[in-house]
């Protein structure tokens, strides 16, 4: 951090007024694998409510994450995970009602802006949970989940990720745009990270309300298949969407990637040591522990105005009205130096503003723009 990178008084006042909102955060995990608390101040996670004060975050939406690799990509296992973590993002308000306000609309977000409370809201990355049945879409919109996106890493039948061979041909199948459509009627947000080009194409040409990239960047900047290409960002600007930008700084610099694929290999025996004995998340956990530290040790950071680089991108392509932010803290083993936490978020207000960013156009960018594709998306849906 420099200096002139540090906000001022006019950044902060910009950042503060906001209602910034992030659409993705791995946090949960910790809160149901470890009973992380994370309305206090905690030392093992990016993101907590003291944090996000602090950061001027007025809400989060949590990330619902079944790893098929332990859960498996359907049946009971999947289904259970989900819900454990629907239930402990629910548990917080309940536990901690003047710290948190459980949220599933645009009107319940400013409403806890207004009222000095964090807003916790949910979305279901990748759809293993709703076990190749149309009725669990609605099941999950009515415990509160406002977005999914079709695949994680793992291709399901319905829908090709951009993660693994199968998903190299594979797009949307009957029952997966009947998936879109039932999306759309409840008014659950339609997202397309991590799915492949296919499904992408197959999303955008199925969904009647706006789609949303919740963590992904450009692949212009940073050619990987998680980001979207230029054609991409337009069709998802052309729904009325909106692109947010994933803080990772794997998706961020192809430099970066590079020399930490180098790093992994390494570093596996660490891996394996910390892993032995554990099973499930907590084996991914302990690995992810030690790539996130021997990661600081031995990379050099991206800094933080990488971000600024890729939102620059995508307001090039499109307009301000496109763009917002998903860092994906707590589901990524680096972050940008500037971007350690969600507590250093106003740095990127400030960033966006010396590069000529009006007041307004932050605004949009933080959270302004995320709250029009949910008003948007809920006015549309069948009620
Ligand atoms: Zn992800």
């Amino acid at each position: 951090m420099t200096a002139d990178t540090t906000p001022n008084e006019e950044a902060l006042s910009v950042h503060r007024r906001a209602v910034a909102v992030d659409m993705h955060a791995d946090t949960v995990q910790f809160v149901i694998d470890e009973g992380t608390d994370i309305s206090r101040r905690v030392g093992t996670t990016h993101l907590d409510a003291q944090r996000m004060r602090e950061g001027g975050l007025d809400a989060q939406f949590f990330s619902v994450w079944v790893e098929p690799e332990f859960y498996g990509t359907g049946g009971e296992r999947a289904v259970a995970r989900a819900d454990a973590q629907v239930e402990a993002v629910r548990a917080l308000a309940e536990r901690h009602p003047e710290v948190w306000s459980f949220a599933t609309t645009a009107a319940d977000i400013r409403r806890a802006h207004g009222e000095g409370k964090l807003a916790a809201l949910l979305g279901l990355e990748g759809g293993y949970a709703i076990d190749e049945k149309l009725e669990r879409v609605g099941h999950y919109f009515q415990r509160g989940v406002r977005y999914m996106t079709p695949a994680w890493t793992h291709s399901l039948s319905w829908a090709g990720s951009s993660g693994d061979a199968a998903g190299a041909t594979r797009g949307l199948d009957d029952f997966g745009r009947a998936v879109i459509r039932e999306m759309n009627r409840l008014g659950m947000l339609v997202d397309v990270s991590h799915v492949s080009d296919k499904t992408f194409w197959d999303m955008v040409e199925t969904s009647t309300s706006p789609v949303v990239a919740t963590h992904s960047n450009c692949r212009r900047l940073c050619d990987v298949p998680r980001n979207l290409t230029d054609d991409m960002i337009r069709a998802i600007a052309g729904t009325g969407g909106v692109v947010c930008v994933v803080f990772y700084p794997g998706f961020l610099d192809p430099g970066w990637r590079a020399r930490k694929n180098a790093v992994e290999a390494e570093i596996q025996p660490l891996i394996e040591e910390a892993e032995r004995g554990r099973e499930g998340s907590l084996k991914r956990i302990a690995g992810d522990r030690v790539r996130e530290r021997e990661f600081a040790a031995r990379l050099a950071p991206v800094p933080f105005t990488r971000v600024a680089d890729h939102i620059d991108h995508i307001v090039g392509l499109t307009s301000v009205e496109h763009v917002g932010c998903g860092s994906d803290f707590d589901g990524i083993t680096a972050t940008p130096a500037g971007l350690s936490s969600v507590a250093e978020l106003p740095n990127l207000t400030a960033e966006l503003l010396k590069r000529g960013y009006t007041a307004e156009d932050v605004t949009k960018i933080l959270g302004g723009n995320v709250l029009r594709v949910m008003q948007e998306t809920e006015g549309r849906a069948a009620r």
